[in-house]
């Protein structure tokens, strides 16, 4: 019976922070934010955008205030709008599809791959004359099929952007999510595997053209105080947030190297009972989430929330069944199917091996009924 007073004893997230000596360094961080005061684009901001663009081989980086707001700017930085078309995943958090929307650019919707990222040859097959991007989703934290992709956008000359929001620090063949395309997003929100305390988001890019329009976006289109080149809003990151990611920055590889070890016991523990990922030969998945596959994915749902286990679904619904986009073109027919299947399990850094082993037990004991 399922009813919702069941107690949780493994929560999806737990976005505290625990740790005794990362919870020293933070708050000496924001000390020192508070002490100097430059609480708008202060030293820490520009020492945050030069770590993360050395972390991520990119020649510029550009702080601001969410993932949403990165995409939607690095889209305006490559004069994306009214008249264009830009394919994107049916499978992504609905930032993806709104950015694109928001520029006046039309959306297309491909279908998806078994690994739930973007299918190249699915992308190709909605090219038009107005396709003027595209924008696949590293989704889960798994590098997309970039070198098919690279080809198709060299082949129709098309623009590449990353939503590399759910895979910072995730690689193919040694090359970071990040350094494929013109451009590329990522957030950290609280729940992102490189994450603040709260909303942020971040730009690279090797080009400087992009770089110095950005700085304009992200900042009312100002140029300096007195010239404004275009319209827009104002995206910047905070200082506190850039002081808080810079901290953790250290520890990001700690917690992907955690997460992929996660990743490891339940690929032991569940092949052969429900889909789990496959990861080839050169893939370094960063694991923003575990996500396996059921024919009965919603009683086992709510038989792992009898358990105590809490479960999410990324996503239920595909971008072009929502009804801002119904309208939108789309090719969707593998999406349909997955997202049927598709159910998140716990996988984040601070779970343990015995919360990993209930975990699997709990889902072999439903699987076995
Ligand atoms: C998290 C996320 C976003 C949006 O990031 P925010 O920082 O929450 O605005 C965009 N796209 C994808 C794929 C995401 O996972």
């Amino acid at each position: 019976m399922t009813d919702n007073t069941t107690r949780i004893c493994v929560p999806f997230m737990d976005l505290r922070i625990t740790d005794k000596r990362q919870r020293k360094n933070l708050l000496c961080a924001i000390k020192k934010v508070f002490d100097h005061g430059r609480f708008i684009l202060g030293p820490e901001v520009q020492q945050l955008e030069k770590q993360v663009a050395n972390f991520c081989n990119r020649r510029y980086a550009i702080g601001v205030n969410s993932g949403t707001d990165a995409l939607y700017l690095a889209l305006r930085s490559l004069d994306i709008g009214e008249g264009d078309e830009v394919i994107t995943t049916s499978l992504s958090w609905v930032a993806t599809a709104n950015a694109i929307a928001l520029t006046g650019a039309k959306p297309v919707f491909a279908d998806i791959r078994d690994d739930l990222n973007i299918d190249p040859a699915s992308v190709e097959r909605l090219i038009t004359k107005k396709t003027k991007a595209i924008m696949p989703v590293h989704f889960t934290g798994k590098i997309c099929q970039m070198d098919q992709l690279l080809n198709i956008a060299r082949e129709y000359d098309l623009l590449l952007v990353e939503d590399a929001c759910q895979s910072f620090g995730a690689s193919f063949k040694n090359r970071l999510a990040g350094t494929f395309g013109d451009i590329a997003c990522f957030s950290m929100n609280p729940m992102k595997v490189f994450a603040g305390c709260g909303e942020a988001g971040m730009v690279v890019t090797n080009r400087k053209d992009l770089h110095k329009r950005l700085t304009a976006l992200r900042y009312n289109g100002m140029i300096d105080r007195n010239t404004f080149s275009e319209v827009s809003l104002n995206g910047r990151i905070d200082t506190l947030q850039a002081a808080i990611l810079l901290k953790r920055l250290d520890y990001v590889e700690t917690v992907i190297e955690k997460r992929r070890e996660i990743a490891s016991w339940y690929n032991d523990l569940l092949k052969g009972i429900v889909g789990t990922p496959e990861e080839e030969q050169g893939q370094r998945h960063s694991y923003y989430l575990y996500t396996i596959r059921s024919s009965s994915r919603d009683a086992l749902k709510d038989f792992l929330h009898d358990k105590g286990i809490e479960t999410q679904i990324h996503h239920p619904y595909l971008l072009c069944d929502l009804p801002a986009f119904k309208t939108a073109k789309s090719n969707t027919a593998n999406a349909s199917l997955l997202i049927k299947q598709i159910l998140c399990i716990p996988a984040n850094e601070k779970l343990l091996r015995e919360d990993i082993e209930y975990i699997a037990a709990c889902i072999k004991e439903f699987c076995n009924a």
